[in-house]
């Protein structure tokens, strides 16, 4: 078999580069391991306004809630609470919104292989279940495990565990948060009629007692950090592969979406003879102003001790009117812009943590 470009992984990252190239009227080939596209699927479906906007398609068909309110807890129970009028994200069925996509990449001429799960590359070519694929661009959207990644000899990323459990009753049009410890959380929230608990943990903590179930749970594996080489030769990752994630509240889809539109422009370039280098560019430039200040606030967080952490919210109580003027799903360090100086009132909660979490950012930088 042949392929201009082979996408490995049916996800929303997959789904979504198809339909960028397929449309552009480049053949397409998209490998999927499972037998069905989003099924099973563990993810919460929480979107924020920019990540919808900055999806490559969007049907409101897929919304199961809106939420206009989060309330988050420290682990000694202080809430701070951000309330709109409008919404400040979306619940989709990811179930339904990775189907949907990969059928739109398909429309425009995408073809779709499930059960195909790409085992590796041998001799220049892709080995995929049944057959080899000769391909000018392979993209691995194969999650945060990814085949891709390893066959490139990159090193496996690191892994944090989340899970989530449909319950009968969700809150009424928002969602609560509580921080166990350091930057790791629990969640519920809503899921159109019924509810969803969740929560998000380092692998090996005591994840289902933390959120208080015992059975039921869909999970899935989040990467903890962005890759900085994200191509090699004519090889390029997107998605959980890439681990193009928000650092703190980890959700993906903001990401893939806007490195979907960029990978795409590199990928046309290159099969015009230029370079895919370009996309790790672009990475490359939001991994340092936009991800790596957020890592370091969250390295701050893993320093503190609950009580620190409470402490924290307590400070914080003072300036809910500007955590909720300035709170985004997607730009999470938004409100901190807001606090001004105050700012290193709470970063010197434990002076020792903020050094760490700078030294953590020159050093990474
Ligand atoms: C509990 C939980 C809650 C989450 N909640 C949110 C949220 O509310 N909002 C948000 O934005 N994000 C959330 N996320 C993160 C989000 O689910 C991911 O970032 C996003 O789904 C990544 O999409 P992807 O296409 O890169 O990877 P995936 O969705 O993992 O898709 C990868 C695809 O590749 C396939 N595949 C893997 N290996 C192979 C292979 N060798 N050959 C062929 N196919 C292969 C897989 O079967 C899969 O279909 C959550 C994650 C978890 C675990």
């Amino acid at each position: 078999m042949r392929a201009e470009v082979l996408v490995v992984g049916g996800g929303a990252a997959g789904a979504s580069i198809s339909y960028l190239l397929a449309r552009r009227g480049f053949k397409v080939v998209l490998v999927e391991r499972k037998r069905e596209i989003g099924r099973p699927h563990h993810c919460s479906g929480i979107l924020g306004v920019k990540a919808i906007q900055e999806m490559v398609y969007f049907d409101e068909d897929w919304v199961l809630s809106e939420v206009r309110w989060a309330s988050f807890r420290s682990p000694g129970g202080i809430e701070l609470r951000v309330e709109r009028d409008s919404p400040l994200a979306k619940v989709v069925d990811r179930s339904h919104m990775d189907r949907e996509l990969v059928e739109l990449a398909s429309s425009e001429g995408a073809e779709v292989l499930t059960s195909t799960p790409f085992r590796g590359i041998e001799g220049g070519r892709a080995v995929v279940r049944g057959g080899e694929v000769d391909f000018e661009v392979l993209i691995g959207a194969d999650g945060a495990s990814s085949t891709v990644a390893l066959s490139l000899g990159l090193k496996p990323l690191e892994l944090e565990l989340g899970v989530n459990v449909k319950v009968d009753r969700g809150p009424e049009g928002g969602y609560e948060v509580r921080v166990v410890k350091g930057s790791w959380f629990t969640w519920w929230q809503p899921w159109g009629d019924m509810g969803k608990r969740g929560g998000l943990a380092p692998v090996g903590e005591p994840l289902m007692s933390w959120i208080g179930v015992s059975g039921g749970a869909e999970g899935g594996l989040i990467p903890r950090r962005p890759r900085k080489v994200v191509v090699k030769g004519k090889v390029a990752l997107l998605g959980d592969s890439a681990g193009q994630v928000k650092p703190i509240s980890r959700g993906g889809v903001y990401f893939l979406s806007r490195a979907s539109k960029s990978l795409a422009e590199a990928v046309e370039s290159f099969l015009e003879g230029g370079s895919l280098k370009s996309y790790e560019r672009w990475w490359r430039s939001v991994i340092r102003s936009e991800i790596m200040p957020a890592l370091a606030f969250r390295s701050w967080l893993e320093r503190l001790h609950e009580r620190q952490i409470d402490k924290v919210f307590s400070y914080l109580k003072g300036y809910e009117d500007v955590l909720t003027e300035r709170f985004d799903t997607d730009a999470q360090l938004e409100p901190a812009k807001g606090l001004g100086v105050n700012l290193f009132k709470f970063l010197s909660v434990n002076p020792r943590a903020f050094i760490g979490a700078l030294w953590n950012l020159i050093a990474r930088g």
